[in-house]
């Protein structure tokens, strides 16, 4: 009944089920990491733009979990990407932090209108050979970005972290990054909130016949399809709730009827047009 780990391409190894802490308030970030590490969790998703590295850091530092059982992504925003500008993010995610190294940094957008994603990421090349950030991937490439960065770049990303949930399941790039061995992580796991993926019936009959929430068979879904995924809650009932998915199996037919949701469109920004 503990959390799968997954076996990256860089032979590093990552929690499947993390917390993500979007939207969460810095002043509250402390309390609520420190909720989610007692509750269990182990891998934290933040990112420079959501401004509480500090929060998170203060929470890691001050809970007495070992360094080598923690797993802390954070990311690179858009404004500072390019070679220089990226290691000096980099510097100040991990001073934020309060850590030596990150298990993993991303590229948060392609942002291609600046078209400096190529140059971004031989700077995470780099910052990898450094030891300092363990693993590196991309968030939000979509196929014609990932084949630039395959093309002209050595290390392939180990995650491509993109908006992903039943009703919005993103095959096509999902598809090409697994061929490539990139895993996907699955942002907006539950919807955000703005797709009522837990009033669709074949969620609440699979819930009802498990004995479980909505939220839960949702993060079933995802796990038994071999997503990544890091559900946020400011509130440490729902922390409980999203962690305690190991005590069930959808079946193979609940599965699939809940991949039939595919049809709501992105709930978020198009990748393109985040610059
Ligand atoms: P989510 O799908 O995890 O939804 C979070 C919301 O769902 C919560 O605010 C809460 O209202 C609701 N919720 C959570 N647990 C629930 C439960 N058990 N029952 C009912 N409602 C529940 O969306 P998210 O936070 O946007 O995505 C998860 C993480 O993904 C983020 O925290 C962040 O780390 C990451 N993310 C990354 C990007 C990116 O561009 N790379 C973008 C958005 C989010």
């Amino acid at each position: 009944n503990s959390v799968p780990t997954i076996t990256l391409n860089d032979g590093h190894t990552i929690p499947q089920l993390g917390f993500g802490v979007f939207k969460v308030d810095p002043a509250e970030t402390t309390r609520i990491v420190r909720d989610a590490l007692e509750v269990g969790y182990r891998h934290i998703d933040t990112a420079a733009i959501y401004g509480n590295e500090e929060g998170v850091g203060a929470a890691l530092a001050e809970s007495g979990v070992a360094r080598d059982d923690l797993f802390i992504t954070t990311k690179l925003w858009n404004d500072r990407q390019g070679t220089e500008s990226a290691f000096a993010a980099f510097e100040e995610s991990l001073e934020k932090l309060g850590l030596d190294y990150v298990d993993m940094y991303l590229i948060h957008w392609p942002a291609p209108a600046n078209d400096k994603f190529v140059e971004s990421w031989k700077a995470l090349e780099k910052i990898r050979e450094s030891g300092r950030a363990r693993s590196i991937g991309v968030s939000n490439f979509l196929v014609p970005h990932l084949e630039r960065l395959l093309g002209e770049t050595d290390i392939v990303p180990v995650v491509n972290q993109i908006e992903l949930h039943p009703a919005h399941q993103q095959r096509e790039v999902t598809e090409f990054s697994r061929e490539h061995g990139v895993h996907i992580e699955a942002w907006g796991p539950l919807g955000q909130g703005k797709y009522p993926l837990f009033d669709e019936l074949v969620v609440a009959d699979a819930a009802q016949e498990h004995g479980k929430s909505p939220a839960q068979v949702v993060i079933r879904w995802h796990l038994q399809t071999g997503n990544i995924l890091f559900p946020k809650s400011n509130r440490r009932e729902r922390m409980i709730e999203n962690f305690d998915v190991f005590d069930f199996e959808l079946s193979s037919t609940e599965v699939a009827m809940i991949s039939s949701l595919e049809r709501a469109g992105r709930v978020s920004a198009h990748p393109n047009d985040v610059n």
